[in-house]
């Protein structure tokens, strides 16, 4: 059987179930300061950059406006453009820390689309190997996610930190780009 590739309908955020009731999680993560924690690894001024708790591939992130929108309309044209250039400076991070072959980008608007979080935009940024989805398992052991993440985040982290235009916290959270 043929494996479909379909990395929405294994989104899944790491803290989820401890905010059952107050909101948006996406929103939380904009405004809370446990970037390494949230696994948020960069931010500009009206955009972040969260790399996906149960990634489909290594170095699955997500490029999120700070703006509470599910409607791709609503966003301003400073928005529009800040979140356009931090999904360039993404994709550029992701090529040196870990040299895919390929991505996937794109986002999921509307009830029918099949993303798990509807309410607020999020950009998927998938990059792809050749032949992955030949091997990508289903992963089931949560330890080997969290060591692979945090992994992932150090190396990601460190690549948006030699981007020019950036400004790297000492507390080891997320990069701050122009
Ligand atoms: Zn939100």
């Amino acid at each position: 059987m043929r494996q479909v590739f379909a990395p929405w309908r294994i989104e899944w955020v790491r803290r989820d179930e401890e905010r059952p009731d107050d909101g948006c999680v996406f929103c939380a993560f904009a405004e809370d300061d446990a970037d390494r924690e949230n696994l948020v690894v960069a931010r500009s001024e009206r955009a972040f950059v969260l790399l996906n708790n149960y990634p489909y591939n290594p170095g699955h992130a997500m490029v999120i406006p700070d703006a509470h929108t599910g409607e791709y309309g609503d966003l301003d044209d400073e928005q529009l453009l800040d979140h356009a250039r931090l999904k360039r400076r993404t994709f550029d991070a992701l090529e040196t820390a870990l040299e895919p072959d390929g991505f996937n980008a794109g986002l999921n608007l509307g009830d029918g689309a099949g993303g798990s979080i509807d309410d607020h935009l999020h950009t998927h940024v998938v990059p792809r190997w050749e032949g992955d989805t030949n091997f990508m398992p289903v992963i089931g052991d949560t330890s080997v996610i969290v060591e692979a993440l945090e992994d992932t985040y150090d190396r990601v982290r460190e690549a948006f930190a030699d981007q020019d235009g950036t400004a790297v916290p000492e507390d080891g959270g997320a990069v701050v780009v122009e």
